[in-house]
């Protein structure tokens, strides 16, 4: 059987190549992909910002399709079934995993071949089933839905209280809904007027211009002089990261949720911590349980993810894909190997 796959040759080189489908192993499961959503990390390759980063390479782990062959152990999923997938299994017995953090498992195996390709492969704990009605281009974020839902889950947000979300990029967006499923008000903070006007279509209450010389006065007026209980940051830069503690409510939550690339540092007063009692936490990646529960709030419509899809691209395209997200020319960019829902 002959399949498509975007190699990535080298940074800023994709070449479209037929290649012959791999075989089912006794534990795997062949897939024929349908939609692979394009993520920042994916982006650091092709830009070649990644540090270490070897070609050639597939890139791609947000996806999901339709099971077309099982090997013989496998007896969770048949022919037909529809999946998603999951980058990574998970040990559950390593000192991380024992201690709550399996998104920090010392042992994580990998589980899945790249996404921007015709036909995947698997390993079938590594697969969740898709509920039926739900379109594969909502479960295709269950992947980025689950680390955010292992982000929340450090940022102990209850009724009453006003989150400001720091970036409000696909990521940001998905931050902002479950921000309020837990009950916060939410103001989105952005340079990009669209990403403002969408998250306020996405019920926050308000948006703020991040380049806005006031913005910190807004903010504490919008809470009556106290700032935020919860402060996400959803982008990488260093000026942002550095005024989410000046935001942030005495005894507030200042949630590291964006990686920072490259590597910065900021010169930050050790008191503003200290006088105001802050949480100041990270989050990275999710686990397998933040998985499931990502793709029951998509299923749901518990959280919108549609909305924030700006591209919709085939396999050809997909240097384009790349480079609007490079651009920040849009907000969610999915590739699409298959046809029809
Ligand atoms: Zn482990």
């Amino acid at each position: 059987m002959k399949m498509t796959r975007a190699l990535l040759t080298g940074p800023r080189s994709f070449q479209i190549e037929e290649h012959a489908a791999p075989e089912a192993g006794p534990q795997d499961v062949l897939i024929d992909i349908h939609t692979c959503g394009v993520c920042p990390s994916d982006v650091r390759f092709y830009s070649g910002t990644r540090a270490g980063a070897t070609y050639p390479r597939t890139l791609g782990h947000e996806w999901v399709g339709q099971v077309i062959d099982v090997g013989g152990d496998v007896s969770r999923f048949a022919v037909g079934d529809r999946v998603a997938a999951f980058v990574q299994r998970v040990c559950g017995m390593c000192r991380n995993c024992q201690r709550g953090m399996s998104n920090m498992c010392l042992n994580r195996l990998p589980a899945i071949e790249g996404g921007f390709q015709t036909v995947g492969r698997a390993v079938s704990d590594a697969l969740e089933p898709i509920p039926d009605d739900t379109p594969y281009e909502a479960a295709a974020f269950a992947e980025p839905l689950a680390c955010c839902l292992n982000g929340i889950s450090r940022t102990p947000i209850v009724p009453g209280d006003t989150v400001v979300l720091m970036g409000v990029g696909p990521i940001g967006q998905l931050l902002s809904q479950l921000a309020q499923l837990r009950g916060g008000r939410v103001i989105a903070v952005d340079m990009i007027p669209e990403r403002l006007e969408l998250a306020m279509e996405l019920g926050a209450s308000e948006g703020l211009n991040a380049a806005d010389p006031d913005l910190v006065k807004k903010i504490q007026d919008l809470t009556g002089g106290f700032g935020a209980e919860a402060v996400i940051v959803a982008v990488g830069v260093p000026a942002a990261e550095l005024q989410a503690l000046e935001l942030a409510a005495p005894g507030g939550y200042v949630n590291y949720f964006a990686g920072t690339y490259p590597s910065a540092t900021i010169a930050m007063d050790p008191n503003v911590i200290h006088y105001r009692q802050l949480w100041v936490t990270g989050s990275y990646h999710f686990t397998p349980g933040g998985f499931r529960t990502a793709l029951d709030l998509i299923a749901r419509e518990e959280v919108q993810v549609q909305p924030l899809i700006s591209h919709r691209l085939g396999l050809d395209e997909i240097a384009h894909g790349f480079d609007t997200v490079i651009d920040q020319a849009g907000m969610k960019v999915i590739i699409e190997m298959g046809d029809g829902g």
